[in-house]
């Protein structure tokens, strides 16, 4: 979601004629510690810092604090530096953010990010310090304008914010409820995409597998600002997460449509016939578990149990056999025994994800687990998240190994940056691989066979088909296909 905001913020800014660089392209260049990267943004010649800040772990909320503090310095010498904040921390924080760091002059909250490039007038005209934070409603922005990094895939909000009430998640305070964009404008937007040539779109959505965009039985009660973006606010039924894939997949010339993040409670019967039915639906499914112990789920508050986690599980293998799933876990939660955390050690073991997210527990201001007390020693949950993080490392490796000799097909999205002889591609799971070809296949999709590993790499080769006629060629009119043995 933020790799998206940063876009449409990049866009709206190029729009008005500002040359922005990215952290990203800074690094290329300097390859260097924090301190070095913060200097050189606010070298001569640099007039704004934006930063775009997450909030949903301590660690992350950390560097933003190092990075501003450095700025501090940094502008003592260039007073003009205009520093602004954007992202899931204004909401947090707020205006309180002023006090601590007098040389931040401007934040803008999630839902208000078409008001940068005013913004900055205004701290440039005024020099003072100005927040733009609007309470609620729908935080995405569909805009022309958004510089996306790749013509063939889009990131496309379709909600924000989250119902459920996971205990030591921040994500309800700082993006608030749910909000869903009316299908239509899904639709609208997902079409705009592939007439733009995009092939691959990723829906995005704290609760993305919660969508419900209905446009609305008449008489029904209509959220104010789905009123507005629908325009005539007429009626409609209620459209489902399953229901919204079915409608995307129509799409001409849209070739994948993968999403994230998905809560377990509504991932549904409806939703895996759905998967099961579109080849074009991509076969990585991201399924955040979060514990493997029972009492710690409940204390959670994640709606699940274990077992009826891996029911689910088991049923999309059975229906999506091809389906790689991944997941999220956090290891030293407030009471976390060492009975819980070798039922995590065993979920892994029995579920064998295809990848995971592994972090340590860290309280987050107003969740309800923060008054659970922060009570695992770090050195605790250091070696629970070492020993999760090797077996993990494990279990994936072996699933990767067991890819190798299978075909697959290979949507290619570059010249590998590395070794431009090379392209680089992914799979319909996810899964990144780099081969020999031509480079007009970029933006393409190609029969590949797997042929190696390098480290979570895969290694191929074009699949040549014998033509019968003498010659070798390669197979296009063949249907997707991805061979798959056991795990
Ligand atoms: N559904 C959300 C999840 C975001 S948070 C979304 O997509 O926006 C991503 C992951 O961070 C969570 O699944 C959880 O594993 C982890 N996380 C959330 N809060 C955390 C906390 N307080 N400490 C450690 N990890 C946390």
């Amino acid at each position: 979601m933020n790799q998206y905001d940063s876009q449409v913020a990049r866009g709206l800014l190029e729009a008005e004629g500002y040359q922005v660089v990215s952290e990203d392209e800074e690094n290329q260049t300097l390859k260097g510690a924090d301190s070095q990267i913060a200097g050189n943004l606010g070298a001569p010649g640099v007039d704004v810092v934006l930063m775009n800040t997450c909030s949903v772990r301590e660690h992350a909320e950390d560097r933003v604090y190092g990075r501003l503090g450095m700025l501090g310095k940094e502008k003592k010498s260039h007073p003009n530096l205009v520093i602004g904040l954007m992202g899931c921390m204004v909401e947090e924080h707020k205006e309180k953010l002023f006090k601590r760091f007098p040389q931040l002059d401007f934040m803008v909250g999630t839902r208000n990010i078409k008001e940068i490039p005013a913004l900055i007038e205004e701290v440039w005209h005024y020099r003072k310090q100005v927040a733009r934070i609007k309470q609620d409603g729908l935080s995405i922005e569909y805009t022309e304008f958004i510089k996306r990094t790749s013509p063939f895939h889009a990131w496309l909000p379709i909600m924000t914010g989250c119902d459920k009430v996971c205990t030591f998640c921040i994500v309800p305070i700082t993006r608030g409820s749910e909000v869903s964009m009316p299908a239509r404008e899904v639709y609208r937007e997902a079409s705009r995409l592939a007439g733009e040539g995009v092939k691959w779109i990723t829906l995005l959505g704290q609760n993305v597998n919660s969508y419900h965009g209905e446009t609305l039985s008449a008489g029904a009660p209509e959220h104010q600002s789905t009123r507005k973006l629908t325009g005539d606010g007429c009626a409609g039924a209620p459209v489902t997460f399953p229901k919204l894939l079915d409608m995307l997949c129509q799409i001409e010339g849209l070739e994948m449509i993968s999403f994230t993040t998905s809560h377990p409670h509504d991932a549904t019967e409806e939703l895996f016939q759905v998967i099961a039915k579109n080849p074009k639906i991509s076969r990585r499914f991201h399924l955040p578990l979060q514990s493997g112990s029972d009492r710690v789920l409940k204390r959670m508050k994640r709606l699940h149990t274990y077992q009826a986690y891996k029911a689910k599980i088991d049923r999309l293998r059975m229906l999506v056999p091809d389906i790689a799933i991944t997941s999220d876990i956090i290891t030293g939660f407030p009471g976390e025994t060492e009975r819980d955390h070798e039922a995590t050690v065993n979920a892994l073991k029995e579920i064998r994800f295809d990848g995971a997210y592994i972090y340590k527990y860290s309280v987050r201001p107003g969740t309800p687990a923060a008054k659970l007390g922060d009570d695992i020693p770090r050195s605790v949950k250091a070696i629970r998240l070492r020993e999760l993080l090797n077996l993990q490392s494990q279990i994936t490796e072996k699933i990767h190994r067991s890819w190798i000799g299978n075909s697959a097909r290979v949507f290619i999205e570059e010249l590998n940056p590395k070794n431009s002889l090379q392209l680089k591609g992914r799979l319909s799971q996810d899964k990144k691989v780099v081969f020999e070809g031509s480079p007009q296949w970029v933006g393409s999709f190609r029969e590949i066979e797997i042929t190696g590993l390098h480290h979570e790499t895969f290694l191929g080769k074009e699949k040549r088909l014998e033509t019968g006629l003498g010659g070798v060629g390669v197979d296009l009119t063949s249907p997707p296909q991805t061979a798959w043995k056991n795990r």
